[in-house]
């Protein structure tokens, strides 16, 4: 085989540099997932991908407050039964997903769509913010609960979000979840115990 060193088939390097597009992934998890589905018997892996396609194919935001569905509105925003005085802040739909589990929370959601994160280029522009601060206005929001996650980066941004909303609705109540949740973790991997925890303990954001 002269001159050919290729030592990964081209198919399978695709595969794993295209996985690695996949954000917050990186090539490990890439090579992981390939790899892991090549284990797979063939129907089970395809069977898979299809159920992710499937996904990718029919899933988009809802039109309100951008939690992932099927529809042109979300169940919840649909919900009559909701109330609209309470909205809980979160940076991704999975997020939402978790604090739904518990079924302990009857207000509305707002999906920022990611968190600031200045060292990967994401400022408050590239979130849901303005958004927010419309459905605020329009709905008479009573309480907004910051549920951004316990890590640097979910402080940050409900710290931001405070302060923008604390100067522009003066009689808005901000709760911020405690930190029953360790910092550093992820609300979408927490335990439900420990959520329910810290979101039945938020605190009131004081004034800074
Ligand atoms: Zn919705």
């Amino acid at each position: 085989m002269e001159g050919k060193s290729r030592s990964i088939p081209e198919v399978l390097e695709s595969a794993i540099k295209l996985s690695g597009n996949i954000p917050l992934f990186g090539t490990r998890s890439a090579s992981r997932l390939v790899y892991g589905l090549l284990k797979l018997p063939k129907e089970q892996a395809l069977q898979t991908l299809r159920a992710i396609e499937e996904a990718v194919l029919n899933l988009r935001r809802c039109a309100k407050c951008g939690l992932l569905t099927t529809d042109e509105t979300c169940y919840i925003c649909k919900d009559p039964l909701r109330s609209k005085f309470q909205m809980c802040v979160v940076e991704e739909s999975q997020d939402a997903f978790s604090i739904e589990k518990l079924g302990k929370y009857n207000g509305l959601y707002h999906i920022l769509n990611g968190r600031i994160a200045p060292l990967e280029g994401i400022s408050p522009s590239d979130l849901s913010i303005d958004k927010l601060f419309e459905r605020i206005e329009n709905l008479n929001v009573k309480e907004l609960i910051l549920a951004t996650n316990p890590n640097i980066e979910g402080e940050a941004t409900a710290n931001y979000i405070a302060k923008l909303a604390k100067r522009q609705f003066k009689h808005l109540k901000i709760t911020r979840i405690s930190h029953g949740l360790q910092f550093g973790s992820m609300i979408e991997n927490s335990d439900p115990l420990s959520l329910e925890g810290s979101f039945a303990n938020r605190k009131t954001v004081e004034d800074t």
